[in-house]
């Protein structure tokens, strides 16, 4: 495999002036220290995480730091998607200027998503600006977040609707982080690993159908699937890093899926991200089928791998009542892909074959989800 090296393996982004590498590994965090000041010598640091993460790996990392002569200040903050909100940034931020760090210091986001979103965010902010790495221990982050530099936290009126793009100096991705992580967590991150075989990497998909077992239980098949899954990603971001075309296609399975969280409250105890972008994604090929530009076998299959694995791909799996198709359309609408009346979305002509589709009528969708969804009965009434 080209660009390992003892086991690590490195995944270059490129992005000119502010191109970094991703190194994936088993025990990464402990040389953290080392990849840490050969590329930001003499900075200082503050390690952002959350409560969770702290436990288990913060001390590894706080000790790889000082090894190197890096002086750095732990910031935890409750776990969760609040800790995504104007009241924790404003504790953050005062937290690293209270640690007296400068511009040239770094930030290093140590956690799942939320962490990384969230301190990316604040590197981004405080001084005007100042040095990010990630080091990710959710699979949803080694895969996905730490990856092309979108950063920042909710508002009352949506997700991720204030931040900035904020590219890290550097990627820590170490994989023995994983076995810490709840296996619901891990399922969740893995239909995002899976995402980028369906969007145009048919024989990764593949690889995975076959391999998948070894990928959940660790080792260098793990490895391999978030190598490839960085690559796909670091590919997509580097062909158009502001999201003004192709990087929209990393939202296959999203519009439904975020339909369906919102539709569940964001209620992690009922649907996290990646069993709704699960769900959507068996959506997204289904309706393909149906649009005639894919073939059912291929949905189905489709189907067929993200259930072995334990994710849902219906809406019927979805714990309690869900609203109506109509009202389901009304949260697809409010989703930001929406461009007067016709919807955006990211459809399919099979497996590994995804393209933006800039027109899809409210109407078919709707049709659509009436074909798939139950009919939620009122208590009591008859059918
Ligand atoms: P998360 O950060 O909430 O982590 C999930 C849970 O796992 C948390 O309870 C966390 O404390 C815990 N956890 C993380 N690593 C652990 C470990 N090694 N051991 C034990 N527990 C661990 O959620 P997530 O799924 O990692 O990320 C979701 C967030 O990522 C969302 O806010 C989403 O908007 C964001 N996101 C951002 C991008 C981007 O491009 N920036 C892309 C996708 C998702
Ligand atoms: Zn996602």
């Amino acid at each position: 495999m080209a660009g390992v090296e003892g086991g690590v393996e490195t995944v270059r982004v490129e992005l000119g002036a502010r191109g970094y590498d991703i190194l994936i590994g088993e025990g990464l965090i402990g040389a953290a220290g080392a990849e840490i000041a050969a590329r930001l010598p003499g900075a200082r640091a503050a390690i952002i995480t959350d409560d969770n993460v702290a436990a288990h790996h913060a001390p590894a990392l706080a000790a790889s730091l000082e090894a190197a002569g890096i002086d750095a200040t732990t910031i935890a903050v409750r776990p969760g998607e609040k800790a995504k909100s104007f009241p924790v940034l404003e504790e953050v931020v005062d937290a690293v200027l209270a640690a007296r760090l400068e511009r040239g210091d770094a930030v290093i986001a140590l956690g799942g998503g939320v962490v990384g979103d969230l301190a990316g965010f604040v590197s981004g902010i405080v001084r005007r600006g100042m040095k990010f790495v990630q080091v990710p221990t959710s699979l949803l982050a080694q895969v996905d977040s730490s990856v092309g530099g979108k950063t920042g936290i909710n508002s009352a009126r949506g997700k991720n609707l204030v931040g900035l793009f904020q590219q890290p100096a550097l990627v820590l991705a170490d994989t023995a982080a994983l076995d810490t992580l709840p296996a619901r967590e891990f399922r969740a991150g893995y239909a995002e690993v899976a995402k980028y075989g369906l969007i145009d990497r048919p024989d990764f998909f593949a690889w995975l159908e076959a391999n998948w077992r070894a990928v959940f239980s660790g080792g260098p098949a793990r490895s391999h699937a978030i190598a490839e899954s960085c690559r796909a990603k670091a590919a997509v971001v580097a062909r158009d890093e502001y999201e003004a075309g192709d990087r929209a296609l990393l939202n296959l399975g999203h519009t439904f899926g975020h339909a369906l969280e919102a539709a569940t409250g964001y209620d992690s105890a009922r649907l996290v991200h990646g069993e709704g972008v699960a769900v959507g994604m068996a959506l997204a090929h289904r309706f393909s089928a149906r649009l005639n530009l894919a073939s059912p076998d291929e949905a189905a299959r489709v189907e067929a791998h993200l259930a072995a694995v334990g994710l849902p791909v219906s809406t019927a799996q979805i714990p309690g009542a869900l609203p109506g198709p109509e009202r389901m359309l009304d949260y697809i609408a409010q989703d930001k892909k929406v461009s007067r009346g016709a919807l955006t979305f990211i459809l399919t002509r099979g497996i590994g074959r995804a393209f933006i589709a800039k027109d899809v009528a409210p109407a078919e969708v709707l049709a659509f989800l009436q074909s798939v969804m139950e009919p939620t009965m009122e208590p009591g009434a008859a059918r």
